[in-house]
């Protein structure tokens, strides 16, 4: 078949960038990516301004007598991202989550039942697994999008049309208790995990300032205690800002490590987060030996749909030459 140049009408028939799901949506944030650039412009300022300039352009070319008043130009109505309404909303999304703990919980209470040799967190220094030792059993988690759903603080962005603020985040990490939700399977999966003696853990980006409000926010979704320095890993609690290898070390040398679990890459090596590699160079290095067999094996990955670096790339990023298609008729 040739290849035909591609009409515009059917470009036109894309769904358009900017509605629904937002590609780069949080990834200025360490507590959704790490080493990302400045957050894209909002979609919705976007068709704002478009409408709002198609309108002085209106005004500007009419001849006529000057009307009385101007037609009032319509704000684009919030949507709900797309990302949102998979992750938040659909069966789909709490399914696959109940999937990924209950996987986790199998796997680590298997493991706790021989004590492993290692811990499923890889020293950075050698390339190798910690050592377990005789050291207690423990199983980390980010927090975000991986313990809990923050749909009190992504709902209020939606609304906003704003990609991300670093302080109304702020504001949330000291004020959300309450208003954010223990993931699907996530209650069952930390009651299990204790009742073998297995330690919850967690590691997030959420930051040190703001320890107690996170504590609350963890207690008051249902998932208990987790202590700021024992059980509750910050940024800041450490110089390396919002990378979480030392913060990982530090639990390593203190726990055998049975399962990991998280949402981004980041959560299982910094190295894996390398902002310039283009998707498939990324996916290719994080499912390369020796982690291949990793996935699903000490570490569980939940999915997020709704922000991080995972969600970028162009159609040349994402679709392989060879697969390209287009049908006879338009
Ligand atoms: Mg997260």
């Amino acid at each position: 078949m040739s290849a035909k140049p591609l009409p515009s009408r059917r470009r036109e028939g894309w769904p358009k960038a900017g509605v629904g799901l937002r590609r780069g949506y949080f990834q200025a944030h360490p507590v959704f990516a790490s080493g990302s650039a400045t957050p894209p412009a909002s979609g919705r300022g976007k068709v704002v301004a478009a409408a709002a300039a198609l309108a002085l352009t209106a005004c500007s070319t009419v001849q006529s007598e000057p009307v009385a008043t101007a037609a009032p130009v319509a704000a684009a109505a919030a949507t709900v991202p797309m990302g949102q309404q998979w992750l938040y909303g659909s069966a789909e999304g709490a399914i696959a989550a109940r999937q990924t703990f209950g996987a986790l919980t199998s796997y680590a209470l298997a493991k706790a039942k021989t004590r492993p040799a290692d811990s499923v967190i890889i020293d950075e220094a050698t390339g190798r697994p910690v050592p377990c030792g005789n050291k207690p059993l423990a199983a980390v988690f980010d927090a975000d999008e991986t313990l809990i759903w923050n749909v009190g603080s992504m709902r209020w962005f939606a609304m906003q049309g704003k990609d991300f603020d670093p302080a109304t985040w702020d504001q949330w990490e000291k004020t959300g208790t309450g208003k954010a939700l223990a993931m699907p399977g996530a209650l069952e999966a930390m009651a299990a995990l204790r009742a073998a003696g297995i330690t919850p853990i967690a590691n997030t980006n959420r930051s040190t300032a703001n320890a107690k409000g996170s504590e609350a926010t963890l207690a008051a979704a249902g998932l208990g205690d987790f202590k700021h320095g024992e059980t509750l890993f910050l940024m800041g609690d450490d110089a390396t800002g919002s990378s979480k290898d030392m913060r990982r070390a530090t639990i390593a040398a203190r726990w055998c490590v049975v399962a990991m679990a998280g949402d981004q890459l980041g959560d299982f090596r910094n190295a894996f987060n390398k902002p310039e590699l283009p998707p498939l160079q990324r996916r290719t290095l994080a499912t390369a030996a020796p982690y291949d067999g990793l996935w699903g094996n000490g570490w569980f990955l939940f999915a997020n749909p709704v922000y991080g670096p995972s969600i970028r790339g162009g159609f040349d990023d994402i679709f392989p030459a060879e697969t390209h298609w287009e049908p006879d008729t338009l």
